[in-house]
Formats: structure tokens, C-alpha cells, sequence
């Protein structure tokens, strides 16, 4: 796609084309939350304006039409990742999908979990408070030195203990990928399922559920292009069916008595009490907008854009990179530091000169910052909509920082 396209769906997200203090923003935080085309957003105001009522209990004309979008939006969900609509469970965001594996599948005491050791805390304080609660096992497999996943190391962890495999597809950390296909026929081979956290994965490249055998999969809608607190969560219907409800109330019963409940089954019986339906609704118009453009384009686009940022600062001495220098393995994130200065400084002097909005800090992996004795780092995370023209200038104010602030301490 060249330059006039993306052009043309630069103007499809207001906040891109929003000026602050008078100028043009840069907006490279999309691993935190992408950017909302208006198709999404015209969506979300249709339901309110159109028919906002709820879907699967009442059974007037509002309410069907409700019911129908929604069911929609899953069968749009379903056709994205390539599986069947019985397997795509709403709920609010990756965490949300989560924790719902994880405290209804039945794990026993002892029974041992693999992560790696880069996990957001989302794939890692829930296996701590199971081994509070149920005597689980938790065990990270340590990544190499340049935050590649060790295979060999993965390998030899694997033992009959071993109940489940949960990793992220992709790091927020550095955009690390894991091998999924060798990791899933390892796991697979022993039967050991494998859950995948898919938050940073889903919004770059092309998801073939189907193909990649996973048996849990879990994706946030406000990392792609799709409204807030808005997610999805895959299971292998079998897998689903043998999961022990989460939340449960209205939307989730197929009866009740005094004395018991008789529960719906997948995908239902996680859905409970009253949905998000605008957005679950909307989130349809962001399947089809990322399908238009093509999820191998916005994998190969954010990468492009990577590489101008990282061919500009890597040789410059002031500039660390975490995880691999080679941009091509970290998808759209360049996480730096500069020495000397604390990445929330860097954040706020890059909004500060020239509106560019980035994230600082330990982006929730405090776990890896702390065992590697790093105070955190800045994170430019990249989306199709960027542009070169912004990666350049993001570079050139990276280096204006450096300058300025070697010129400060010289100066004492
Ligand atoms: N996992 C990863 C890899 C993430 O990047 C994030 C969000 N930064 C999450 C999980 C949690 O996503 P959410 O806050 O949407 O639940």
C-alpha cells in the first residue's frame, strides 16, 4: 500500500488528526490502546441512538435487533480468527479471558503452570494467588540473554506436573514472538493445553486459530482499532465445555431452582449479567477495517516502521534497546532508555517539544524489570497508521534529547 492509502486511512481516525498546543500529534502508544477509526466509533453511536436496549431477553423489535448484531458480531469474530462461533467468548479484555481459564479449568495442588519470564501481569499474578488458594505451581522459563524464548530451556521443563502452558503470543515488554507451533506440538504431544495471551499479537498479525491448534487464546479489542474494554477470549469447545463458570447470574442460566442452578453452555455460560452490546457490536466495523487492509500489510508496515526508528538510535551510545537490536524481531515496539535519564523524563520531553506520545515505566512487567534490576524503560509501540515521516522525527527528537541533556551536564 503506498503512501496515498495509508493517507486516506489517516483520515479515518479523528484523534490522528487532532492538533494539541497547535500541532500535530504522534501517536506511538498503541500497544497500551490503538486508535478508533470512525467507522467503529459511528457504530457505537448508531446503538445509542438506534436501538439501545438488550439483547436475549426481551423480545421486542429493539431488543432483536440487539440480539442479532451481537450474534453477528461473534460469527465476525469467528470468520477473523478462522474457528467457529461457539468457540469466541465475549469479555472485557485479555486479563478478563485470563483468569477465566485460569480459575475455572480444574487444576488440582501440585499441579504445575509454565510461563515464561516476561509475562504482563495479567499472565502472572493470577498463578500466584492459585497458589495461594489451590497449592498450584507456578514456573517461568528463563528467555535468553537477548529476551529470545529458550527452546532448549522450555524443553527440559516439560514433565507429567506440567497441566498448563500460558504465554504471551507476542511481548509488551519488546515485541518478542515465542514459537508457538514448536511450543504447541511439544505441549500437545505430552497433552499438556497451551493458552496464549494474545493482547499484542492480534493487532499485528494474521491469527489463524484453526492453523495454530492453540486451545486458548485471549485478545483485547482496544488494541485494535475496536472500542474499550472490549475482549475476547478463545477456548476449544470441548476445553470450554469442561470449564466451571466464572462470573455467573443473569445470561448465564438455563433454569434455576430454590436449591440449584442448571447453567447454559459455552459461549454463554461466561457471558454474564448484561453485555457491552454497543461496543461488542462495533467491534465487528474493527474485524472488517483491519480485514480491508490486511493483516500481512500491518504486520509488514509496522516492522518497516520499526526499522527507520531503530536504524536511527541504535549506534548511538547514549541509547539502550531492550530485547534484540534487530527491529525485525520485535514487531511495532522500540523499547529504549537513554543513559541518565529516567524513561518517565524521555516521556514527558518527547509530549513536551513535539506531541509525541509514548508509554515509561515497567508497561506491567514489573516481574522482568525487577529480576533484571532495571527501573523501566520508554516504549514507542507502532500501528499501520503511523507513518515514516513520524518515525523520522521521533528519532530526531530522540537525539535532541540526548543532545541537550549531555549539553545540561556538561554545563554542571
Ligand atoms: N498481555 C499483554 C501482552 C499486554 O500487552 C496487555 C496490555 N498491555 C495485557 C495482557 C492486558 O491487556 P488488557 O489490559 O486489555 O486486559
Amino acid at each position: 500500500m503506498d503512501n496515498i492509502s495509508i493517507e486516506k486511512i489517516r483520515k479515518d481516525f479523528p484523534v490522528i488528526n487532532r492538533l494539541v498546543k497547535g500541532k500535530p500529534i504522534i501517536y506511538f502508544d498503541n500497544a497500551c490502546q490503538s486508535l478508533v477509526p470512525k467507522q467503529v466509533i459511528d457504530e457505537i453511536v448508531d446503538y445509542y441512538n438506534n436501538y439501545s436496549s438488550c439483547a436475549g431477553r426481551s423480545i421486542h423489535y429493539l431488543s432483536t435487533q440487539v440480539s442479532l448484531k451481537f450474534e453477528a458480531s461473534r460469527d465476525r469474530a469467528a470468520k477473523f480468527f478462522n474457528t467457529k462461533s461457539n468457540e469466541i467468548v465475549f469479555v472485557r479484555n485479555t486479563t478478563e479471558g485470563i483468569n477465566l481459564v485460569a480459575r475455572s479449568y480444574p487444576f488440582e495442588k501440585g499441579d504445575v503452570i509454565l510461563t515464561t519470564d516476561r509475562e504482563h501481569n495479567s499472565n502472572l499474578s493470577i498463578w500466584h494467588v492459585l497458589k495461594e488458594e489451590k497449592g498450584i505451581i507456578h514456573k517461568a522459563v528463563p528467555s535468553k540473554e537477548d529476551n529470545l524464548f529458550d527452546l532448549e530451556a522450555f524443553k527440559g521443563m516439560i514433565d507429567s506436573k506440567v497441566k498448563m502452558i500460558s504465554m504471551a503470543h507476542v511481548s509488551n515488554l519488546d515485541g518478542v514472538e515465542i514459537p508457538v507451533k514448536d511450543i504447541i506440538d511439544i505441549a500437545h504431544s505430552k497433552n499438556i493445553p497451551v493458552m496464549l495471551d494474545g493482547a499484542q499479537a492480534a493487532p499485528h498479525m494474521k491469527i489463524d486459530l484453526k492453523k495454530m491448534d492453540v486451545d486458548f487464546y485471549s485478545i483485547s479489542l482496544h488494541k485494535m482499532c475496536g472500542p474499550t474494554g472490549t475482549g475476547i477470549l478463545y477456548g476449544k469447545y470441548d476445553l470450554l465445555k469442561n470449564l466451571k463458570p466464572f462470573i455467573v447470574g443473569g445470561s448465564t442460566v438455563a433454569n434455576t431452582f430454590i436449591d440449584k442452578t442448571v447453567f447454559l453452555d459455552p459461549p454463554e455460560r461466561f457471558e454474564a449479567g448484561l453485555q457491552n452490546y454497543a461496543n461488542v457490536i462495533a467491534s465487528a466495523k474493527s474485524f472488517d477495517y483491519l480485514s480491508n487492509i490486511g493483516m500481512d500489510f500491518i504486520n509488514e508496515r509496522v516492522k518497516e516502521l520499526n526499522k527507520t526508528i531503530t536504524n536511527g538510535l541504535k549506534d548511538i551510545p547514549e541509547i539502550s534497546i531492550i530485547g534484540p537490536v534487530d527491529s525485525d524481531l520485535r514487531s511495532g515496539i522500540f523499547p529504549f532508555n537513554i543513559k541518565g535519564m529516567s524513561p518517565h523524563d524521555v516521556a514527558m520531553i518527547l509530549d513536551e517539544f513535539e506531541n509525541i506520545y509514548i508509554r515509561s515505566g515497567r508497561h506491567c512487567d514489573h516481574s522482568w524489570f525487577n529480576k533484571k534490576g532495571i527501573s523501566g524503560s520508554a516504549r514507542a509501540s507502532l500501528q499501520f497508521y503511523n507513518t515514516k515521516e513520524e518515525a523520522k522525527k521521533f528519532v530526531e527528537t530522540v537525539i535532541k534529547i540526548i543532545d541537550s541533556f549531555s549539553k545540561l551536564k556538561k554545563n554542571g
